[in-house]
């Protein structure tokens, strides 16, 4: 069988954009497909072709397997990759496309089916010998059987969702009392989220470190092993820092659990990229009698690049050729581990606000160039948007994935550190200063490893918002004077003379001096500046300090000033009144108040609570009159497939209750009010 000679992607982001690289290096055309949302975005600009299919949401577009496999036939694409998510895992996609009479980049629609639902991929586990998480994952599921069953495997345990992904539709529970709720929270987000309302059960692992392997099988009947990944850097049972190989892993075990893996996907007779994750139990160290199987990923991994930096393989390019009957380009002799690699996901979140997703203009983005050839810098950036593009409430906000590649782990985490250091992304908040403290910790650096990790040190990786202080405002302040400077400059591009052209001795009132106002949070502040005669100015700042200051953009926008003779180098976005200073050490929102802009006024109700983002209110607890406490839970909003519980800021009346149940909010909408009481 050839190869093939155009594929589609049935997929966004930069998944979509990965894919298209592979195959345009392979001499393979791309269509893109996007829905109304996504009609400029990267995936559809780097594609040969693409086609429209549908609304924003991913229910009315990306979701829908016929009008993908439409857009395939249309546009005589011989071949689907699914990416990762969506459709990736649905054995009814990967039916259709084969009687369509086009091939399905991925596995058999079996072995989907086989792995789809957690609990019956656990028994054919059993079954094939390999070890898995104690637990239940029966049929039954009678909510008073279920908490017997909890009782019998012994608390804590952990409730998911078989039909569950992306770490969604599960819940710890510590203690019988709370099993009632969780369960009702668990199956609801089931439901929600993937249309199964099925649980099962496991033993809760206390210390445990997540431990994958990814698995490659052909239509010849070879399986290999391409080593192991360790995500065990979690927020919300979702992966934030990945790495390959796992740090300290013994020879035997590594051996262990690769021997299992195939196993595994041969007791499947399974074809292209998949992966079985395990939880390893690391209470007494890593030892080879002490892994389970956790569920298998019939699909390529958002982490496969840090596979790839260690073993030198392209692993799209593998699906492919697998895809097009070829058999596996490597045997597992042929395979070995180069140095190491590590990949951070930049998320557009707030880690201070329990990693609540963010949503937003990308102002700025950019990334230093990256090298991951021999001699190269190891660095590897994989996006699907650029500046100027927005993260939406629509889709993932993954806005890009880190990686680098060393001879070793120090290596690996210096690289990372300074490719987290040099990434500029303004518009929305992002986790990126929370990435850099996260790889920079100590016990990250000693490989101190496990699930909790994050929850464990969060007083260290997140520590308060820094303060505004006197450098920011004066950065701030430099950034508003050469922005002006530099488009009045343009504006006189013809006269080399203009005084327009320099900021120092730039003079806006006779007196040579201006205030400039800030509000940071509920503060405001003045920054005084006179200009001097001779060339540059003096800041007279809030803390008290008077600097001498000069200031100018480099070609790139960033701003290079000098205070008090001292260079410092920052990168100030500018989006309409609002101004976000990045430095290395950090992030600080301002907003420039201009007193003749009459729509600045921004009044807000007393006590007005607003949708932190947009979404669907699936709970409303609180009813007008109702007197609630403290932290009182008084709405669920589902945004992003999560729920997010809006709670009482203070103890209060609430009122001007404006939703019900099923009601679609815009963020920033007023829910709600609470009048504290007297
Ligand atoms: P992994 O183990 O590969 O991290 P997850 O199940 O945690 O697997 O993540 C896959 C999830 O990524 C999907 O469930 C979906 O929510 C999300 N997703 C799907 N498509 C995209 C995309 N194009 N870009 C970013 N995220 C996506
Ligand atoms: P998903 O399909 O959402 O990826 P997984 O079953 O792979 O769900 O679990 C996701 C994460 O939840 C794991 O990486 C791990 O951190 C945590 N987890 C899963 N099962 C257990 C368990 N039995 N004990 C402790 N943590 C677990
Ligand atoms: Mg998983």
């Amino acid at each position: 069988m050839a190869l093939f000679d155009k594929i589609l992607i049935a997929n966004r982001g930069e998944i979509a954009c990965r894919v298209i690289r592979t195959a345009r290096h392979m001499g393979i055309r791309t269509v893109a497909v996007h829905s109304d949302a996504d009609a400029n975005a990267m995936h559809v600009a780097m594609a040969d072709e693409a086609v429209r299919i549908g609304e924003s949401e991913v229910t009315k577009s990306y979701l829908l397997a016929d009008r993908v496999l439409d857009a395939a036939l249309r546009t005589g694409a011989q071949a689907i990759h699914p990416g990762y998510g969506f459709l990736s895992e649905n054995a009814a996609f990967a039916d259709a496309i084969a009687a369509a009479g086009l091939t399905f980049i991925g596995p058999s629609a079996d072995s989907i089916r086989r792995m789809g639902l957690k609990d019956a991929a656990k028994a054919i586990m059993e079954e094939a010998g390999v070890p898995v998480v104690p637990g239940y994952h029966g049929e039954d599921q009678d909510p008073e059987m279920l908490a017997a069953e909890a009782e019998r495997i012994g608390y804590p345990v952990l409730i998911k969702a078989v039909a569950g992904g992306g770490g969604k539709g599960m819940r710890q529970v510590h203690k019988a009392a709370d099993f009632p709720k969780a369960l009702e929270g668990a199956m609801r987000e089931g439901k929600n989220a993937f249309g199964d309302e099925r649980v099962l059960i496991e033993k809760y692992l206390v210390k445990p470190r997540h431990i994958e392997v990814q698995v490659f099988g052909d239509t010849h009947g070879n399986a290999v092993h391409l080593f192991e990944r360790d995500c065990s850097i979690q927020r919300r049972h979702q992966k934030v820092i990945e790495e390959a190989p796992a740090p300290d892993m013994p020879p035997e075990m590594r051996k262990a659990m690769g021997d299992a893996a195939v196993a595994a996907a041969r007791a499947i007779d399974y074809h292209g990229a998949g992966t079985i994750e395990f939880i390893a139990d690391v209470s007494e160290g890593l030892r080879p009698d002490r892994f389970f199987f956790m569920e298998m990923n019939t699909r390529l991994q958002v982490e496969h690049p840090v596979t790839e930096l260690i073993t030198g393989q392209d692993l799209v390019e593998w699906q492919i050729r697998v895809a097009a009957g070829e058999p596996l380009p490597l045997a597992q002799e042929d395979l070995s581990i180069n140095g190491h690699a590590l990949e951070a996901r930049l998320y557009a979140e707030n880690p201070n606000r329990m990693f609540l997703p963010a949503t937003g203009k990308l102002t700025r983005l950019r990334f230093p160039d990256g090298d991951t050839g021999p001699g190269g810098n190891g660095l590897r950036v994989d996006t699907g948007v650029r500046e100027g593009d927005s993260v939406t409430p629509f889709y993932d906000p993954m806005i890009a994935k880190l990686i680098v590649h060393g001879k070793d782990r120090a290596e690996a985490i210096r690289r990372m550190a300074g490719l987290l250091e040099r990434t500029r992304v303004a518009g929305l908040v992002t986790n990126v200063f929370f990435l850099k403290q996260l790889v920079t910790h100590a016990a990250f650096d000693a490989a101190d490893l496990d699930t909790g990790f994050i929850e464990r040190f969060s007083g260290d990786l997140l520590p308060p918002p820094a303060e505004t202080d006197d450098t920011v405002l004066a950065l701030a302040t430099l950034s508003v004077i050469a922005e002006r400077q530099a488009t009045a400059s343009s504006a006189h591009a013809n006269d080399p003379f203009s005084p327009w052209d320099s900021v120092s001795g730039w003079r806006l009132n006779d007196d040579g001096r201006e205030v400039m106002t800030f509000a940071a949070g509920d503060a405001q502040t003045e920054v005084s500046v006179r200009y001097c005669r001779g060339g540059g100015m003096v800041l007279d700042l809030p803390g008290g300090t008077s600097v001498m200051a000069d200031a100018q953009l480099d070609a790139s926008g960033e701003l290079m000033a000098r205070l008090d003779g001292h260079r410092v180098n920052a990168l100030v976005a500018r989006d309409g009144h609002g101004l976000t200073v990045l430095r290395e050490t950090g992030q600080w929102k301002l907003e420039l108040i201009d007193p003749m802009d009459a729509d600045m006024d921004d009044t807000q109700a007393g006590g007005a609570i607003t949708a932190p983002l947009p979404g669907k209110l699936i709970r409303v607890m609180a009813a007008d009159g109702q007197k609630v406490k403290k932290g009182e839970a008084l709405l669920i909003l589902e945004a992003m497939k999560m729920e997010h519980t809006i709670a009482a800021p203070h103890a209060g009346i609430v009122s001007a209750m404006s939703f019900a149940e099923g009601d679609q909010v815009e963020e920033g909408t007023v829910l709600l009010a609470i009048e504290a009481e007297g």
